[in-house]
């Protein structure tokens, strides 16, 4: 026997696959489309410096000093005010709980409502530190169906049946992590009705939100049924993730609790984090900020627009083809390969011609994805330049010819753009 006995929740925990393959992608040379980080070039580092310089000549102590659980009551109140600028009227600084990231709000969520054996309505696919976040409070996972536009109201209305004491349906309406898609506005309707109708409480995640490219996305679900809903906002995406700082917003009965168990897990977020973000946002920083990056990670996803047509596409007629749509926002593309090809087989020979993307079945619940679900790939368009983007996809065209090719699929050759295996071959694969 052990010295040290884990306890059955521990025992449920699993590293991400994702941060283990990031581990793989510090390789020289290679050309990774898996983590969704943030271009570095776009952290606002000359502003922090010199906020950081006069919050700790003029508020060391409290910058430096231990905090309310709550939050900074200043930043608190810009959240607030945030909110209700986007629709959410109804919001006050009160409701509002200052996190280490929005990831420490999934756990808090997860301790708070999750239940050994209760249902949790997650989409499928998932955000997968969500379903990381929750597993060891011991759920059990129901897939909600969903199509390009989101989760399907009436799968939702299904739930008392397949799933009853469901403890709530964790959304992610803007710019979805894995699939990048948007819920559209009729669809926030269906599923707030929806939820609505058999009393089923929604969690709404929103890092990706300000990250539009074509047009500003509708209002939240929170905004449509503020008692019913748990919305989760992130300051990772705008300004920096080693800040660590995000915020969830909850209805009154709620907020104790979950303000508890803020305050067991880490007394209250980093007070140093807190001031700096809070003196940018007076600053008035995201005014510049937003539109920069909206700008930047356009071009980007453009270009990985342009490079999949190129290298992928004309497979759009073939059923065995490679499918995507273009995201309108957010940090990812979603792609269903051709049928036969495996997406973590691939990664093999992808990691080779050094190139890295997640494969799709990593973001469904344990033991759900079937050869569908096998057949699709995140790639992330926001840490590489343009050029990289497109030197990566060409890569990526190489290995899935290259794989078509063992199959013994030579007609495809030409549906994949129409472009020789040799043409393309890097040298790592030749
Ligand atoms: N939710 C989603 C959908 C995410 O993609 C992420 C980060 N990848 C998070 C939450 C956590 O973000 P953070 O803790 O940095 O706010």
């Amino acid at each position: 026997m052990s010295l040290w006995n884990l306890s059955r929740r521990s025992q449920a925990m699993q590293s991400s696959a994702i941060r283990e393959l990031l581990k793989l992608c510090e390789r020289p040379g290679m050309l990774s489309m898996a983590g969704g980080l943030p271009a570095a070039e776009s952290f606002p580092a000359e502003a922090l410096r010199s906020v950081a310089d006069r919050v700790l000549r003029e508020q060391p102590a409290a910058a430096l000093q231990y905090g309310a659980s709550e939050g900074l009551a200043g930043l608190r109140e810009w959240v607030a005010a945030h909110l209700r600028s986007q629709g959410m009227t109804t919001v006050s600084a009160a409701q509002v709980l200052i996190t280490s990231g929005s990831q420490q709000g999934l756990d808090l969520l997860g301790k708070v409502l999750a239940e050994q054996g209760a249902p949790l309505a997650v989409e499928a696919p998932s955000y997968l530190g969500a379903l990381q976040a929750f597993t060891p409070y011991g759920p059990r996972f129901v897939p909600i169906a969903c199509d390009d536009d989101g989760p399907l109201p009436d799968d939702l209305l299904t739930l008392p049946q397949r799933a009853p004491g469901c403890r709530f349906a964790y959304l992610l309406p803007n710019f979805q992590n894995p699939t990048g898609r948007l819920m559209p506005e009729a669809r926030r309707q269906g599923i707030v009705a929806a939820a609505q109708q058999i009393g089923l409480p929604l969690v709404e995640d929103n890092p990706y939100g300000e990250l539009w490219y074509d047009a500003p996305p509708p209002a939240p679900l929170a905004a449509r049924w503020p008692e019913g809903t748990v919305y989760l906002g992130s300051f990772s995406k705008v300004l920096a993730p080693g800040l660590r700082l995000g915020y969830l917003v909850a209805p009154p009965a709620l907020f104790e609790r979950l303000l508890q168990a803020k305050q067991a897990s880490d007394l209250h977020s980093s007070s140093l984090a807190q001031h700096l973000v809070l003196a940018l946002l007076q600053k008035d920083v995201l005014t510049h900020q937003l539109p920069a990056l909206r700008a930047r990670y356009r071009v980007s996803r453009d270009a990985m627009q342009a490079a999949l047509q190129r290298e992928l596409g004309g497979l759009g007629d073939s059923p065995e083809g490679c499918r995507w749509a273009t995201p309108q926002g957010g940090m990812f593309f979603w792609l269903t390969l051709p049928a036969g090809l495996d997406a973590q087989r691939l990664l093999e020979q992808a990691l080779a011609a050094s190139i890295a993307f997640v494969p799709g079945a990593e973001f469904f619940v344990t033991g759900t994805a079937g050869p569908a679900e096998r057949r699709t790939v995140r790639l992330s368009f926001v840490t590489l330049s343009p050029a990289q983007i497109d030197e990566a996809v060409r890569r990526l065209g190489t290995v899935l010819r290259a794989a078509l090719a063992a199959q013994g699929r030579g007609p495809l050759e030409g549906a994949l753009g129409g472009r020789t295996e040799s043409r393309h071959a890097t040298p790592e694969l030749s």
